[in-house]
């Protein structure tokens, strides 16, 4: 699998070429394909460089060759979109080579999109919150799922903030799991109104941390497991265990760090398509 211009820097400030961004992602290709599996992508690319114009791509591009597989999708206001679905490390690789710096999942698979497999909290803190005060939160979210009967997992976003998954049956409609994850989050906001708010507006947030439960929508994504991103630095998303999150920052680990890291520990989500639990329950138990 051969990039064009390898040397071309995608990272200025971290010297991090396109032949870097392809090796990392050949790198990580067998812990993460298996959270890729199936889902429609959304393609966050910077041919110039994250200092460079971007975008958020969800059509596959017409010179994408036949072995990149895609899948028509029917979108909700009509029509269809060819999403990419990556299901082996050489279409991996080859989107590193178009710049896609940050790959973007869907929360349901080409099997079913109509039911997610997956319900996710995004935590998203204002300026100046304290990492100790962002964990206590994924801790909080984590223990309300295992309350109701699921089994949640966290990643550091590789951003800002930390996302707590879990699993699902696919019992459940979209619709039917966002308002179970709605529930969850005003929940917790109610325990907690001078930390937690579900407010959408931004100006009505003051310096609250916002769950983000919006992800949870049909054509909606979020960050893929392992998923490099566009930021100072070239930070992973990274999946954490749970005793892990004590020390962890949001910003995960670097491209460089990560493969250290792989080399001494297996992916904390690999068996996470294991213990998917009933959303119908969760959500009557809540
Ligand atoms: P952070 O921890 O810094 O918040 P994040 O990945 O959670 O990182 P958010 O801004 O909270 O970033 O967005 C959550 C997800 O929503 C993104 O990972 C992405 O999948 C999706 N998203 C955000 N903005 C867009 C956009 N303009 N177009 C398509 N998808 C988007
Ligand atoms: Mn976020
Ligand atoms: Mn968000």
């Amino acid at each position: 699998m051969r990039v064009s211009k390898p040397d071309k820097v995608l990272f200025p400030g971290d010297g991090v070429t396109k032949g870097d961004l392809a090796g990392q992602y050949r790198g990580v290709a067998e812990v993460m394909l298996p959270h890729l599996a199936g889902r429609p992508l959304t393609l966050r690319r910077f041919p110039d460089g994250i200092g460079g114009e971007g975008w958020f791509q969800k059509n596959a591009s017409e010179h994408f060759p036949d072995w990149v597989t895609t899948v028509e999708v029917p979108q909700r206001d009509g029509g269809t979109v060819r999403h990419v679905v990556c299901d082996n490390a050489d279409a991996l690789v080859y989107l590193a080579g178009q710049a896609a710096v940050e790959l973007h999942v869907w929360l349901s698979t080409v099997e079913d999109l109509e039911h997610p497999d997956l319900v996710v909290v995004d935590l998203d803190p204002p300026d100046g919150t304290g990492v100790g005060e962002l964990r206590t939160v994924a801790r909080r979210v984590r223990d309300l799922f295992t309350e109701v009967g699921l089994t949640p997992y966290v990643q550091a976003s590789g951003g800002r903030g930390f996302h707590v998954a879990a699993p699902l049956t696919r019992d459940a409609s979209f619709d039917e799991v966002r308002e179970f994850a709605r529930a969850a989050a005003t929940r917790l906001a109610e325990r907690d109104p001078d930390r937690l708010t579900t407010e959408i507006r931004k100006d009505k947030r003051g310096d609250r941390i916002f769950l983000d439960v919006n992800r949870n929508g049909y054509a909606q994504t979020f960050v893929a497991p392992y998923s490099v991103r566009a930021r100072a630095g070239a930070p992973v998303a990274t999946p954490l265990d749970w005793p892990e999150l004590g020390r962890a920052e949001p910003a995960g680990y670097p491209v460089d760090r990560l493969r250290n890291r792989m080399a001494r520990k297996a992916d904390p989500w690999r068996d996470l398509r294991e213990h998917a639990g009933s959303a119908h329950d969760a959500m009557r138990r809540l």
